[in-house]
């Protein structure tokens, strides 16, 4: 396509200097996203591009579309859409706050009694995690468990492996103050674990850990 070409048969610099490309950024909506560029949450742009050939910077030939990418409002870097799926620093501690609860509610329930040291364990642990003070105080009143598997699912892929025991370990404690695991308890710890991604030795190994005295 390019007829002027050195001896190794690449375009030579006159012809580099000549053509260029130029791409015009469209916005397609916006949001707020987890920069990986500044690291925090932050508002961004979702931009499409037309890319154009160009001679003597004058756009003559469209080369199709780029994109989309997501750029941040505050240190401009562009990411891919991927950047995306992971959640904001407050969606995050939201998504940790509905699996803290939920989790201290099933093992309540799995308890099958309104044990006051469970109950308090149970309410320091959620109110811990951010949850309101009422909150805490209606874990009493929902004592029919529900599944804990949906909130935990939501969180683990974005929990590293340490604040995914940590959680687990907690649960283990709101089980073990009014006494040992009953059987349904040890299921629900379980069920439990496994939603939170963790291997059955490592969850073994929590509960064990749990049962020592700190
Ligand atoms: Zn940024």
């Amino acid at each position: 396509m390019l007829p002027v070409r050195g001896r190794d048969g690449r375009a030579t610099g006159f012809v580099r200097h000549l053509l260029g490309s130029r791409t015009a950024w469209t916005p397609q909506g916006d949001g707020e996203f987890f920069c990986p560029g500044c690291g925090g949450d932050r508002n961004y742009q979702r931009l499409t591009g037309r890319t154009r050939l160009t001679v003597l910077g004058v756009p003559v030939l469209a080369r199709g579309t780029t994109g989309p990418v997501v750029e941040c409002a505050s240190c401009l870097h562009r990411f891919g859409v991927e950047t995306l799926d992971h959640p904001t620093t407050r969606r995050l501690s939201v998504l940790l706050r509905d699996a803290v609860h939920a989790v201290a509610v099933s093992v309540l329930a799995a308890g099958g009694s309104g044990s006051r040291a469970a109950l308090e364990a149970a309410a320091e642990t959620v109110r811990a995690a951010g949850c309101e003070e009422d909150a805490a105080e209606r874990l009493a009143m929902t004592l029919d468990g529900g599944d804990p598997r949906p909130a935990l699912t939501a969180l683990a892929p974005h929990l590293a492996a340490p604040g995914r025991e940590s959680l687990l370990l907690d649960a283990a404690l709101i089980a073990l103050a009014d006494g040992p695991y009953t059987p349904a308890e040890h299921t629900a710890l379980t069920v439990a674990g496994e939603a939170l991604l963790l291997p059955a030795e490592v969850v073994e190994r929590v509960l064990t850990a749990a049962r020592m005295p700190s």
